[in-house]
């Protein structure tokens, strides 16, 4: 064992104080960010899917057995559901809530209700701050879920970000492939407000070198222009 380990020394390949050896560069090709099929794809207000009604074909309703983090049964990518389960178990036994999936895939169509309801109500400006456009939304990918914690209030609100549960999502969802899509102080680049419920899968690899990197965004790890509003 000993010559092993001074024989990888005597190469370098194990790390130093002196000369430490860097993290392996996470390769920025090994997924597409156009193809809506990849857990990588940048969705925002100047990238809609395309094409523009996609709709995954691995969609599953996770019923989370005792967790029942899925009451109201909605539809996710089987990855996706694999990795809330991680999650959901996890911030449990951290003793930090019981996790509530408020929403997750959304089709074309359904957004395009949402969409038009809300601009029907409030106008354009107001209604668009409110619901995505049908082909620009990310629950449209089914990497998407809203989530909330019983019993600890603020339900896809701001204020979420600051209960328990909202803390812990920032500090580990990157454990289980999750991302807080739209975080503080980044609506000029992602184009929407604080969004502290909105995770998006994006696997454990990308979630842990954005995270490692203190990069909050899809569009500046992967160089895209800001999208603060639709073309
Ligand atoms: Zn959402």
């Amino acid at each position: 064992m000993l010559a092993v380990g001074f024989g990888l020394l005597g190469l370098g390949i194990l790390p130093s104080v002196d000369n430490p050896t860097p993290a392996r560069a996470l390769d920025l090709g090994a997924n597409s960010i156009d193809n809506p099929t990849s857990i990588w794809v940048v969705v925002n207000k100047a990238r809609p899917l395309n094409p523009i009604k996609y709709k995954p074909v691995d969609l599953v309703v996770p019923g989370f057995g005792p967790l029942n983090a899925n009451p109201y049964q909605h539809s996710m990518r089987r990855d996706v559901a694999a990795a809330a389960e991680g999650l959901a178990k996890s911030m449990q036994k951290a003793g930090k809530g019981r996790l509530v999936i408020q929403s997750a895939y959304r089709s074309y169509n359904t957004q395009k209700s949402v969409h038009d309801r809300q601009v029907s109500r409030f106008g354009l400006a107001a209604g668009e701050a409110l619901a995505a456009r049908p082909g620009y939304s990310e629950h449209q990918t089914g990497l998407a879920i809203d989530v909330s914690a019983r019993d600890q209030g603020c339900q896809i609100r701001v204020c979420f970000g600051g209960t328990k549960a909202g803390a812990w999502l920032k500090a580990n969802a990157h454990r289980w492939g999750f991302i807080i899509r739209y975080p503080q102080n980044a609506t000029a680049v992602t184009g929407y407000q604080y969004e502290p419920w909105h995770l998006r899968y994006v696997g454990i690899e990308l979630a842990t070198d954005m995270k490692q990197k203190s990069i909050s965004t899809l569009e500046k790890y992967f160089g895209l222009p800001s999208a603060p509003k639709y073309p």
